[in-house]
């Protein structure tokens, strides 16, 4: 069996089209401010493309870049502006931040109507309870691929990979939301295959390289893979990017599978924009589209 190939670039490109859509109908353009403190060359590249990707799907885009030795109070002086600003309808402090700044203490900073990332305390326990709130856009992207193979997710056995904050917990309360049976498998799970391979729906979040092996599927299941792990490619000298799932023999059978890359990642940057919206509609009091 050859699985489908989740085309999660095809599915963030109509999500960004609708954001526009649905952006150009609200009477108010949509801010988007995303805050960069020093200079980790992949959170250059990643608001690099988010800045990109807000501008071309005609919502308004705020940048600062701070130097690494910014001190706490400057940065969380700064998320109290944005706060107040009323063009601005959401707010992303890119992680990770310097050591000498606290995280918790930033994200809890920002006003919870404006936390396009989904990480306030506020939305966390939001999504828990199942109250509408903005939702962590890596998780939401997850959903909506593994929604393009099963209109319902109702009942279907769930294994999530994984229970990070920003993605194995955050999916594992969503699927319990779409009334799959749920478990949680991390780093202390015994028999991991065993666990895995009753997936109907297999989520893997782990951030170990093709760790998910052939005999962890069960035969036509979904799997998503969250993972980017960058590896030594078969040219000598070259990098390549790869999943937490083992993609060649994994998708020989798997119903369903996303590539790495090409699969879950294009789908954060899609989610935030669509949360972005979502934020200025509750500004504007006006109802949110659904995705
Ligand atoms: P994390 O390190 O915070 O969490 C990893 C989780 O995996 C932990 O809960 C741990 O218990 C579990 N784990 C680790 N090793 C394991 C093992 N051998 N067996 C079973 N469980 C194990 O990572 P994260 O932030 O959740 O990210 C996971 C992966 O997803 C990373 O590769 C990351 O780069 C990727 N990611 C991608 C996107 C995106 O596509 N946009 C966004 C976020 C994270």
């Amino acid at each position: 069996m050859s699985a489908e190939i989740i085309d999660g670039k095809a599915l963030a490109e109509t999500i960004r089209a609708r954001v526009a859509d649905e952006a150009k109908k609200l009477g108010l353009k949509p801010g988007l401010a995303a805050v960069l403190v020093g200079d980790n060359p992949a959170s250059q590249v990643y608001v690099r493309n988010k800045v990109k990707q807000t501008e071309e799907a005609g919502l308004l885009s705020f940048e600062h870049r701070l130097p690494d030795a910014t001190p706490e109070a400057d940065l969380l002086k700064l998320v109290e502006k944005l706060n107040a600003d009323p063009s601005v309808h959401g707010i992303l402090v890119q992680l990770p931040l310097p050591d000498h700044i606290d995280p918790d203490l930033v994200i809890r900073a920002i006003d919870p109507m404006k936390d396009v990332d989904g990480f306030h305390p506020l939305n966390v326990g939001r999504l828990g309870i199942g109250q509408d709130s903005l939702v962590p856009c890596t998780p939401q992207g997850c959903i909506l691929l593994a929604k393009t193979v099963h209109t319902s997710l109702e009942g279907l056995d769930a294994v999530v990979l994984g229970r990070s904050n920003i993605v194995g917990k955050p999916v594992a309360q969503l699927l319990i939301q779409e009334s799959a049976t749920v478990t949680v498998a991390h780093s202390k799970t015994r028999d991991l295959d065993e666990v895995c391979a009753r997936a109907d729906l297999l989520v893997a979040a782990v951030g170990r390289a093709e760790l998910v092996k052939r005999h962890w599927i069960k035969p036509g299941a979904t799997v998503i893979d969250v993972g980017i792990n960058r590896v030594a490619g078969s040219v000598p000298g070259k990098t390549k990017l790869v999943g937490d799932v083992a993609f060649a023999d994994c998708s020989e059978v798997a119903g369903a599978i996303t590539p790495v890359p090409g699969g879950v990642g294009p789908m954060t940057i899609a989610c935030l924009l669509a949360n972005t919206l979502k934020a200025a509609c509750w500004a504007a009091g006006k109802p949110a589209p659904r995705f």
